[in-house]
């Protein structure tokens, strides 16, 4: 396997070579033409002093002599020179052969970096190409990473990298090429038939399955997976429209990576054609994210929550909608999962909730305002700050407030979310667990972090008629719920035969289309202005937000 660029050719070497063989060359000529003066006065000086010796004759000329005893010293000069100037030359190739490969080469695994692979695989492909085979580009993207390095330190995300990195290796065909060309992205590329792809299929699922593997770091055990997306150098023959080099490659595996991680992430997908009309698609949804931001298109709707024994309304439950001009009413299932992966979720949230405070403070006192917050929120240590800042400067008392964190929370990191719960539950905000049911949490979790209330998963409660499972387990959280003296929310209710299933079973808040579809915020305050349930009258007409629900998207758009 190809792990490092050492075989590589470079020019600026070869020219390097080039001048010190010159000076080789200059230190042996003087060595030469001092041999052959040497040889030429000691033919002279070497008979007239054996003669002198014997005393036949007066001796050789002393300034023959002179000349001899330097030519000798040349001699030894001109060798010593050229021995010191090859060691000088062994050094110097030895320090640039270092050098380069400090700068092609990633010294935390030994692999390639960026830039020397992308030369080792257009070597590659054009060999495969005269071979009549093509090369395959498996990029390896880390899923949870990130989260693995800001919990534990760098030092054992470098461990975890280099675990990786020798799983990678034990994985590839021998004379597969190998990067590490990002953070926690590898590279790997494979040369392969070009009608046997279950060769590159089968690399590819061992890849995933031993980068699954738990890897003991030395003070944690840590569980990362990977998301695999796979190019082919062959891709224009097979309709393509990117170029087949290593960037085309690079480029078309990168969108079937990010495929990969939309499909649920664990898995390999290869690139195909549509993946990049949503790749596009995607961008645009960023692009678009970060500009809506500042221009105010996030706005917060409010579903109803209700006492269902009484049915009195008790609060509200803020739910994001984006307004976009371009692509019309979005849903937050779309674009929540976007503005996480982009960091935008922090901005994002704060303003929907910033504006959900401005509408919510004139309402009847009585009535709670209950919002989302997500995953990648709860990892921001300033979380708690931030909202309790945003609380004062809007005048909101925080008993009114109710914070939802939604199960899957749980398996990041129970311990930091229980001292969030704690500091928040310490201002008097009220913290209830979203989406119970779907997330698999453990009866000690739930036991060991103060809830103030559980709500059941919609998905149970809109099928608890017609579905025996849904009502066990609908029937099981209740009674959970009053086992460990937690309220419950149903939510998900649609009609009145689930509403009847859900009263049995005593004092219980709960949401649904049943009691109304989410409003914006003028069609709430009207109706709680019919109701007498404002406390002061509105004195101006706020923001673009008052269309309906059902507003008709521009353009259409996905879950995928
Ligand atoms: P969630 O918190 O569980 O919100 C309830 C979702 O169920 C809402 O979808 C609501 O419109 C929908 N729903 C309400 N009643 C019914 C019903 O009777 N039947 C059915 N089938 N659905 C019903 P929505 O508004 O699309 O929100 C989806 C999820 O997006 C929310 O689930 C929440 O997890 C997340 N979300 C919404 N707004 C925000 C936000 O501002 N921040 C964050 N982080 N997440 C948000
Ligand atoms: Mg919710
Ligand atoms: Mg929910």
């Amino acid at each position: 396997m190809d792990r490092h660029p050492a075989g590589a050719e470079h020019n600026d070497g070869r020219l390097i070579d080039h001048e010190d063989a010159d000076r080789d060359v200059i230190a042996i000529c003087i060595v030469a033409a001092a041999i052959i003066l040497f040889v030429g006065i000691g033919g002279t000086v070497g008979p007239e002093v054996l003669n002198s010796f014997l005393g036949r004759g007066k001796g050789p000329d002393s300034a023959l002599v002179g000349a001899f005893l330097l030519n000798i010293a040349l001699i030894i000069f001109g060798w010593s020179r050229y021995r010191e100037l090859a060691e000088e030359v062994t050094l110097r190739r030895q320090a640039e052969q270092q050098a380069r490969m400090l700068a092609e080469t990633d010294p935390m695994t030994g692999f390639f970096n960026r830039r020397s692979f992308d030369d080792a695989v257009n070597a590659r492909i054009a060999k495969a190409a005269e071979e009549g085979s093509a090369v395959a580009l498996l990029m390896i993207d880390l899923d949870n990473f990130k989260q693995v390095n800001d919990y534990n330190g760098h030092q054992t995300g470098d461990i975890l990298l280099r675990a990786c990195a020798t799983r990678i290796s034990g994985c590839v065909p021998g004379d597969a090429i190998v990067g590490r060309i990002g953070g926690d992205e590898f590279a790997v590329a494979v040369t392969f038939k070009s009608d046997l792809p279950a060769l590159v299929e089968r690399v590819a699922s061992r890849l995933v399955d031993r980068i699954a593997q738990p890897t003991d770091c030395g003070n944690v055990v840590v569980d990362v997976t990977a998301s695999i997306g796979i190019a082919r150098s062959d891709i224009s023959k097979l309709g393509g429209t990117i170029k087949g080099d290593a960037r085309g490659l690079l480029e078309m595996a990168d969108i079937a990576m990010y495929h990969a991680k939309r499909q649920g992430r664990n898995s390999y997908y290869w690139f195909e054609g549509p993946m990049a009309d949503e790749m596009r698609f995607r961008c645009e949804i960023e692009a678009g994210i970060r500009l809506g931001i500042p221009r105010g298109e996030f706005v917060p709707y409010y579903e109803q929550q209700i006492d269902l024994q009484t049915g009195e309304l008790t609060g509200y439950e803020m739910l994001a909608r984006w307004e976009s001009p371009d692509f019309g009413l979005i849903m937050p299932d779309i674009f929540i999962p976007i503005a996480e992966d982009i960091g935008a979720i922090g901005d994002l949230s704060e303003c929907v909730i910033s504006q959900a405070l401005d509408d919510a403070r004139d309402w009847d006192p009585a009535l709670s305002l209950a919002v989302n917050v997500s995953p990648v929120q709860l990892r921001d240590p300033w979380f708690a700050q931030k909202l309790l800042r945003l609380l004062t400067e809007k005048r909101f008392p925080p008993h009114r407030l109710e914070i939802e964190i939604t199960e899957s929370c749980l398996h990041d990191n129970v311990v930091q979310v229980r001292s969030l719960i704690t500091s928040l539950k310490n201002q008097g905000i009220t913290v209830s667990l979203d989406d119970f049911g779907t997330g698999y949490s453990s009866l000690a979790q739930l036991r060991s972090l103060p809830f103030d209330r559980i709500k059941i998963d919609r998905s149970f409660v809109s099928s608890i008629v017609e579905n025996k499972d849904s009502a066990a387990i609908v029937h099981s959280i209740a009674m959970l719920g009053q086992g460990l003296k937690l309220p419950i929310t149903a939510e998900g209710i649609e009609t009145s035969e689930v509403l009847e299933h859900l009263l049995p079973y005593g004092p219980l808040k709960g949401q649904g289309y049943l009691y109304g579809r989410p409003q914006p915020a003028t069609v709430v305050r009207d109706w709680l202005e019919s109701k007498g349930r404002v406390t002061r009258p509105r004195q101006s007409e706020t923001g673009g937000h008052g269309r309906e629900e059902t507003m008709p998207p521009q353009r259409a758009v996905s879950n995928g």
